[in-house]
């Protein structure tokens, strides 16, 4: 490599084999924890190869949530020229699950596309960067992919960089990151490591667990150069003996560096699972790191990694949470909001049972919220669910149920509101109706010249200014603080008139200047309703809930207890 890197930084790959969707995430963010309980400085890159250049515009019914960063990262395909740059602060979700297992934030460039790297590559060769040369794959397409993990390496001062690659080896997509892996290894063979994930799945027929799929796997992956140091089976069940010795002989590798990854109630107990079967030592053996001494803090110490996960196994008593929306056919489409609940819940003593409701035509909206303990109106775009979504935050209103409405959420409260309480009929947000006679809804002064989409909402992290006396400051109990944005259109002040006020209608927050609402409630002694614009679970970790879902949970569970 020309660009030989400077730091020390180790790399540990993750590919996955059989199948996708096997929690190549948890395991990734769990390999990153047992190296944060040794004292290391670590982080983690995500490739998705598909041609996409950020996951904003992908269908979250496919491919589960956004997940929304601090920062809005500024992607210049073609550093030092008159290039235009890519907004970018919507990224894979799996950085929701790093983030809330380790604690750190990743700047947007972590999550690598086949989309950028191949607009590089061309808008580069437009720009005369490869003049005279063929412009191929090999070198010129791995050597940008390279050029992304280094400078994240030498600029981040890390011990360990975490790179997992989206899909299953085999995929035509992945293969030319899978050939930059190649390269790094050959390049730097004692700082390299790759480790495997597979699915060991159960034959009922036969009673036994089967090794053949993960043998086809490494397989594939051998013969594209790879050879897996570490094999993490992902079963029902913790891998039997034979199974590893199996896994071993075939994949020529030590029984030792095949580990078990079986379904958990917690998820945050993989860690301690992988500790158990040596995981940690193996792994700092083979990348040759010792461990430094670890500073006291809730996030990276063993023990209270430990305690934690207790309190999540204890959690016993339920919270019921109905959730009406669409886009349920994968539970991972709010996955933020559902961990955020259940981080909220858990340090209460609770376990978050969640009601997902596919609003149709024919859904029964008061039938199917009257066995819950709480409302949580979910984010989202278009008009599907829409009415019955409103309907379900009036019902909210009128029957005093504890309510939290995320961003479309808020909206459609605010909606509720006016069309039930100030006789607004027909009011809308002109996102769905464009021609509505009150859009209380409507876009942001900054989205009225946009066209183009992808990168192109009002994103990431913004100061929102908090009102005293509300349920909103009660909550965060501080005037200023950060959460993070997504979204096109925001809840019209000029329909707050007198009446609005009088009626219990109140604006919470407010942007820094005064111009954009960024959250709403209800003026009620006896009911707990807010609306945010923002998206407080980004923020929320196992070991510090939001603060704004604790108080909603708080809301849910005195309701159920006839407190309030
Ligand atoms: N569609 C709405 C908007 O663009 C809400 C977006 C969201 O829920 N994140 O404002």
């Amino acid at each position: 490599m020309t660009d030989a890197n400077e730091s020390n930084t180790r790399f540990i790959f993750i590919t996955g084999g059989v199948m996708s969707g096997i929690g190549k995430g948890v395991v990734t963010a769990s390999i990153g924890k047992v190296l944060q309980f040794r004292g290391f400085n670590i982080s983690v890159v995500k490739i998705d190869p598909y041609l996409n250049v950020d996951p904003g515009t992908l269908n979250p019914i496919e491919h589960g949530e956004c997940f929304i960063t601090e920062d809005v990262w500024d992607f210049t395909p073609v550093p030092e020229s008159d290039e235009r740059c890519y907004k970018i602060s919507e990224i894979d979700q799996d950085f929701g699950t790093y983030s809330r297992f380790l604690g750190i934030e990743m700047h947007p460039s972590h999550n690598i596309t086949s989309g950028q790297i191949y607009l590089s590559t061309i808008l580069r060769e437009r720009k005369g960067k490869f003049l005279g040369k063929t412009v191929q794959l090999i070198p010129h397409v791995t050597s940008i992919i390279k050029k992304r993990l280094m400078a994240i390496s030498e600029s981040e001062n890390l011990d360990v960089l975490l790179i997992e690659c989206g899909g299953t080896v085999g995929d035509l997509e992945s293969s030319i990151f899978l050939e930059a892996f190649r390269q790094i290894k050959l390049e730097y063979p004692h700082r390299t490591a790759l480790v495997h994930v597979t699915l060991v799945p159960y034959s009922r027929a036969v009673g036994q667990q089967k090794s053949k799929p993960t043998q086809h796997s490494v397989k594939m992956l051998q013969s594209v150069g790879l050879q897996p140091d570490i094999i993490i089976g992902r079963s029902e069940k913790p891998l039997a003996d034979d199974i590893k010795s199996k896994i071993s002989l075939y994949s020529n590798i030590p029984e030792a560096a095949v580990i078990s990854n079986p379904d958990l109630d917690v998820v945050y107990e993989l860690p301690l699972l992988f500790e158990e079967q040596g995981l940690g030592d193996f792994l700092c053996e083979l990348i040759d790191l010792k461990a430094k001494l670890v500073s006291y803090s809730e996030v990276t110490n063993y023990s209270e990694w430990v305690k934690m996960v207790e309190l999540y196994k204890n959690a016993s008593k339920t919270v019921r949470i109905a959730m009406p929306g669409k886009y349920f056919n994968i539970s991972d489409s709010y996955i933020s909001i559902n961990d955020a609940l259940e981080h909220a819940a858990a340090h209460q003593g609770y376990k978050t049972e969640l009601k997902m409701i596919n609003i149709t035509e024919d859904t029964n909206i008061e039938e199917v919220l009257r066995d819950c303990d709480g409302i949580l109106l979910t984010p989202g775009f278009g008009e599907r669910a829409v009415e019955g979504m409103i309907k379900s935050a009036e019902y909210a209103m009128e029957k005093k149920v504890p309510f939290l409405g995320i961003c479309f959420g808020a909206q459609l409260f605010y909606i509720a509101f006016c069309r039930k309480y100030l006789g607004l009929t027909g009011a809308n947000s002109s996102e769905i109706v464009t021609d509505t006679p009150y859009p209380v809804v409507d876009l942001l002064e900054s989205q009225k010249d946009v066209t183009e989409k992808g990168g192109s909402m009002r994103l990431g992290a913004h100061k929102i200014i908090i009102e005293k006396n509300t349920k909103l400051f009660n909550a965060y109990n501080q005037k200023e603080i950060k959460e993070r944005f997504r979204h096109r259109y925001h809840i019209q002040e000029r329909f707050i008139t007198e009446e609005a006020k009088q009626k219990g209608m109140i604006v919470s927050s407010r942007d820094e200047t005064g111009k954009i609402i960024n959250s709403i409630e209800l003026n009620r002694d006896d009911h707990w309703m807010v609306g945010t614009q923002f998206h407080p679970e980004f923020k929320s970790r196992p070991y510090a809930p939001s603060k704004l879902y604790f108080d909603f949970i708080k809301a849910c569970i005195a309701k159920k207890a006839g407190n309030i």
